[in-house]
């Protein structure tokens, strides 16, 4: 049982797609929040007809509604910290941004571009709209390697390029930048957090496993559950790159691809 302060309930938003496989999107981030003892709160962007091994089809929801969900759970629930997910088209990350920069809402950027079964997530003409609307507002951005590399312009092939990207992507605005190394070579996951001008290096041992689907929606949940409870921008890596460890090692095997990991671990 996780506990949680039923005196002051901490209440994390997750702005991103669901995943009918319910490995990745929100699907992944509500499993998050519950596991850290976190409420959660969605506003759905995107509907994926997605399984384990592709994604088959894409339905946007409109930028009123998706609006109006986030509307909706601040003007009642509250919302302590935000993170987003996958946002389709610059349409939907203008709104986006919009309605962080009115509520104040500490933001969580995790800038989701390819499904690891290789389906575009962003459109490309989009990533300016991420570049130039949403990190501006953003707390913390946590990019892969390879998204790191889109964003930063630079190619990153150790953990000396990923620094580098990170000092450039912090002068597009958010206070923290994470790049993770999960897609880079190497005996260890590297994980390097620029914040305040100082870099932390988190490492683990590199899992193998088939069971790996929605571990970058896990790690910004975790980041942002971490957020809502009042924790900083350091003390939620931690939380984060622990939680993602112990959810590869338990990853659930279901389906013939890539099952999902497991927050709950
Ligand atoms: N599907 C949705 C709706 C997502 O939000 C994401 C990631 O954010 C993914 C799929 C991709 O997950 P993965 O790269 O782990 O396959």
């Amino acid at each position: 049982m996780v506990w949680i302060d039923l005196k002051r309930v901490p209440v994390a938003l997750t702005i991103a797609g669901s995943d009918s496989g319910g490995g990745a999107g929100i699907q992944a981030d509500l499993k998050t929040f519950a596991a850290l003892g976190v409420h959660g709160t969605v506003a759905i962007t995107s509907i994926t007809a997605q399984n384990t091994r592709e994604v088959r089809a894409v339905q946007d929801v409109s930028v009123d509604v998706i609006k109006a969900q986030i509307e909706a759970v601040v003007s009642d629930i509250g919302v302590d910290a935000a993170k987003t997910g996958m946002l389709h088209t610059s349409e939907i990350i203008e709104a986006v941004s919009e309605e962080i920069s009115r509520y104040k809402i500490p933001l969580v950027v995790d800038p989701v571009m390819i499904a690891k079964s290789g389906a575009p997530l962003l459109k490309e003409d989009a990533v300016g709209s991420l570049i130039r609307r949403l990190l501006p507002v953003a707390k913390v951005v946590t990019p892969n390697a390879r998204e790191a590399e889109v964003l930063a312009g630079v190619r990153i092939g150790s953990v000396e390029d990923a620094r580098r990207a990170a000092k450039l992507i912090a002068d597009m605005g958010p206070e923290g930048v994470i790049v993770k190394g999960g897609h880079m070579e190497g005996s260890e996951s590297i994980d390097i957090l620029f914040y305040q001008g100082d870099f932390i290096e988190l490492r683990a041992p590199r899992l193998e496993s088939r069971n790996t689907h929605g571990t970058g929606c896990s790690f910004s949940a975790a980041i942002t559950a971490e957020l809502a409870k009042g924790k900083d921008i350091r003390e939620a890596f931690r939380v984060a790159k622990d939680l993602v460890t112990h959810a590869i090692m338990y990853g659930i095997p279901v389906g013939k691809g890539h099952g999902p990991l497991n927050p709950m671990a």
